[in-house]
């Protein structure tokens, strides 16, 4: 970005943040930008219609703002987490100027403190009246007052817009990590296994092993015992399959109740091993059912486990083991697949 871009970036923001406070629009990046669009003037639909959703109840909801920017400003998958970041940089280098440009009132009214006691000085000399003594010292009182409480306002201001600025900050990160992060289990999604598969293979002269998990009867579970609790499984098989995966080997959320494993230079029989070790694991959880205060303890998943081929595109790779899982539930489920030989 330009250095005249920078100021036109950072003057915007200066003029979104203060509206953003004003009607307590949460600082999620997609407000962040969809204000930032706003005070830029270069959609007035969008304006038009920010004012519209503003006016009705003095502020918007979380969906409200996830439409107007789906609509005008981007698709939030393409949203240029770097270009704010670098906005964000833009506004506390220009805070900091304005802190600078304080200090430097504070330095005139020092010289303008200075002027005002020799001129007193003059005056003892002089013999000035007494009321003009006092005229003088009530402007410099005055003049003491109203520059300090424009540096307190300023400060505060100052403060307000640095812990927003943070804010922001922090929540770009999140955002950054969302992009690969599935938010249920806190492990990778589907979209770090795309990005991740084919690199994978490429750094595995040894060959690359995927293994696919899907959980058993998961609908069943649902429908016994409620969507939350089926939730809750979710994370409690995450977290243990993760504690599975050390030394390279990564865990993702493949879809669903489905999960991916790939392990790099490995051999079939080391990561069937690795599957069988994990089915066990899944095997012996067990969650309780507030509801009912039963312990369940049911809980299973098939495995499908198979090695790249030379050849192969990441496609078959994953039809290939995937028709492995299959045939792990045809089978009778809680099994890997294949059977060792
Ligand atoms: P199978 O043993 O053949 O895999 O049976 P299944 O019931 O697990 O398979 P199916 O594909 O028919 O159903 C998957 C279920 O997983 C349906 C869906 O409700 C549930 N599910 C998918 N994602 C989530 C989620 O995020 N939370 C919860 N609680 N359930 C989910
Ligand atoms: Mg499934
Ligand atoms: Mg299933």
């Amino acid at each position: 970005m330009s250095n005249s871009l920078l100021k036109i970036a950072a003057a915007n923001l200066k003029k979104a943040v203060p509206l953003m406070l004003k009607y307590q629009i949460p600082t999620t990046p997609t407000n962040y930008a969809l204000w930032y669009a706003y005070v830029g003037e270069q959609n007035p639909q969008l304006n038009a219609e920010l004012d519209q959703a503003i006016k009705q109840n003095q502020t918007y909801s979380p969906v409200t703002s996830e439409l107007l920017f789906r609509k005008h400003v981007a698709d939030p998958a393409e949203l240029n987490v770097r270009e704010m970041r670098k906005n964000l940089d833009a506004m506390v280098c220009e805070l900091s100027q304005s802190l600078k440009d304080t200090n430097n009132d504070t330095e005139t009214f020092q010289t303008q403190i200075d002027n005002s006691f020799s001129q007193l000085e003059k005056l003892e000399h002089q013999g000035f009246s007494l009321e003009q003594v006092i005229a003088l010292v009530r402007n410099i009182v005055k003049e003491s007052a109203n520059i300090r409480s424009s540096t307190e306002n300023f400060s505060q201001q100052l403060q307000k817009a640095q812990s927003e600025i943070n804010t922001l900050k922090k929540r770009l990160a999140d955002s950054e990590k969302d992009v690969l992060y599935d938010a249920l289990t806190n492990i990778l999604n589907r979209r770090a296994f795309d990005e991740d598969i084919n690199a994978q293979i490429d750094n595995s002269p040894n060959g690359c092993c995927l293994i696919l998990i899907d959980i058993d009867h998961f609908k069943n579970f649902n429908d016994t015992f409620g969507h939350q609790l089926g939730d809750l499984v979710l994370k409690i098989v995450a977290k243990r399959v993760q504690e599975a995966c050390r030394d390279g080997i990564k865990l993702y959320r493949f879809g669903g109740e489905e999960f991916a494993i790939i392990i790099p230079n490995s051999r079939l029989s080391i990561a069937r091993q690795l599957a069988e070790g994990i089915r066990r694991a899944i095997e012996k959880l067990s969650v309780k059912d507030r509801r009912s205060d039963k312990v369940i303890d049911s809980i299973t998943a098939s495995f499908g486990v198979a090695q790249w081929k030379e050849n192969q595109d990441v496609g078959q790779f994953i039809e290939a083991t995937d028709r492995l899982l299959y045939e792990a539930k045809r089978l009778g489920r809680n099994r890997v697949m294949p059977i060792a030989s």
